[in-house]
């Protein structure tokens, strides 16, 4: 007997019909033996559809100023399809019981709309296990010190799944989705994309933060930090296939180099379009600068990626960065109210019309030429670059949104990703 743990997708828990599915593959792992707690998304287009109420009544800076309210409504997205699962379960002749993040609790910071969790406690959960029910958490949301809803950000019911696989030591933690595993890159913008039969949890860690939406990188940090065992695979297999087969099936994150991911030099791209590039210009070129852009930008709880400073003309210099495009107009605003006067510049410029494309490999480590590579099939194409980042594996590039399909096709061909792995 082992203890698993699910987690269904939106499009997996889309419809009763879906959530029948999910129930009776879920009977099935019950019935093998195993003690099992499932988390579930809402029901494909519900956060949105909710979101977008929001954004109805309160079209502008909805996030920052509603927070608290957001997390409320957003929250009840999962809080349905829980307890839609756990009746389908008891409707399948299982005992069963659904419980919101703040039944748990999952204790969270008090970051509304991107939460991070701090501790759960699983005694409940244990004791209704020990019951012989299964037991159904609601992904997404958790409770801060407060008393207060809060939510993980989006797809973050991959985080609640595995920081509850890792708080309970579960067994396995399976994520169940639209697609049957982790691909090179998105099968739906590279249909020659390939299935992944491993991938390392460092590529999984990179190729998460750099977009690749398969799962939220929050989770793929949780399972890096208590080693949960972790697979992505479909909740579109028949729900009677045999559950040994289905148990292999799909991708497992690895946290061992064998040689065979050694031999892939690139093992995957990722890309995104939520990204906006902001610039200071004119900025003088003093020690602190940096501090004092970022750090504000920083303790208002927004996230920068790539970072550039360009050399200084007559001290002064111009300071650029990305943050998520939801965050854009929030941290120009903070520019100019705090930050701005503050440095005696004037100006501060914006593109949210980029996106950035990233190749990931643990082999870029041992190999060199895989960034020029990447460059060079970019220029070929006549794609100009706006901006680069590097990691020991990954490098990333910044280009105008709208080649970011080009870029991402050509350069899954020149690294032969459509290729068999060796
Ligand atoms: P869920 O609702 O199950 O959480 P998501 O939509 O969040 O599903 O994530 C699954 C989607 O991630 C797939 O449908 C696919 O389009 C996208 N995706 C992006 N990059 C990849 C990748 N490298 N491998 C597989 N899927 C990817
Ligand atoms: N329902 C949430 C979202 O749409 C969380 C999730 O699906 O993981 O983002
Ligand atoms: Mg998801």
């Amino acid at each position: 007997m082992a203890l698993i743990v699910h987690k269904y997708g939106g499009t997996s828990m889309g419809s009763t019909e879906r959530i029948r599915n999910v129930a009776k593959r879920v009977a099935k792992w019950a019935r093998a033996g195993h003690q099992m707690v499932v988390v579930p998304s809402a029901m494909s287009g519900e956060t949105n559809r909710l979101l977008a109420l929001a954004k109805e009544l309160a079209p502008a800076k909805t996030d920052a100023a509603y927070g608290r309210e957001l997390d409320m409504l957003a929250a009840t997205g999962e809080q349905a399809s829980s307890a839609l699962l756990a009746i389908a379960l008891q409707a399948e002749g299982l005992a069963s019981v659904s419980y919101a993040g703040w039944q748990v609790p999952i204790r969270t910071d008090s970051a509304y709309t991107k939460a991070r969790i701090e501790s759960i406690d699983d005694a409940r959960v244990r004791a209704d296990l020990e019951a012989g029910r299964v037991v159904i958490v609601t992904g997404f949301q958790g409770l801060d010190e407060q008393g207060n809803i809060t939510t993980l950000g989006r797809g973050g019911s991959d985080t609640s799944a595995v920081a509850v696989a890792a708080a309970m030591k579960a067994d396995e933690c399976l994520i169940y989705t639209d697609v049957d595993g982790v691909y090179t890159t998105d099968p739906r913008v590279v249909p020659e994309a390939r299935r992944l039969r491993t991938v390392s949890f460092e590529e999984m860690l990179e190729m998460a933060s750099m977009g690749s939406k398969v799962l939220q990188i929050r989770s793929v940090e949780f399972a890096g930090k208590y080693k949960v065992k972790l697979r992505v695979l479909s909740s579109f297999t028949p729900w009677d296939i045999d559950i040994n087969e289905e148990a292999a099936s799909g991708t497992l994150i690895t946290f061992e180099e064998d040689e065979h991911m050694e031999q892939a030099i690139v093992s995957g791209i990722a890309f995104s379009r939520e990204e906006a590039k902001i610039s200071v210009l004119g900025v003088p070129d003093k020690p602190g600068i940096a501090y004092q852009i970022l750090g504000a930008v920083a303790d208002a709880n927004i996230e920068v990626d790539v970072i550039i400073q360009n050399i200084s003309k007559d001290g002064k210099t111009d300071f650029s960065f990305t943050v998520n495009r939801g965050d854009y107009a929030k941290t120009v605003d903070l520019l100019k109210e705090k930050v701005l006067p503050g440095l005696g510049v004037q100006e501060v410029v914006g593109d949210t019309k980029i996106c950035k494309v990233s190749i990931v490999g643990i082999g870029m480590r041992s190999h060199v030429g895989v960034a020029s590579k990447m460059f060079r099939v970019l220029s070929e194409e006549g794609i100009n670059i706006q901006m680069i980042s590097t990691s020991e594996i990954k490098t990333s590039v910044v280009i105008d949104e709208k080649y970011m399909e080009l870029a991402v096709r050509a350069l899954h061909k020149a690294f032969e990703l459509d290729l068999p792995a060796l």
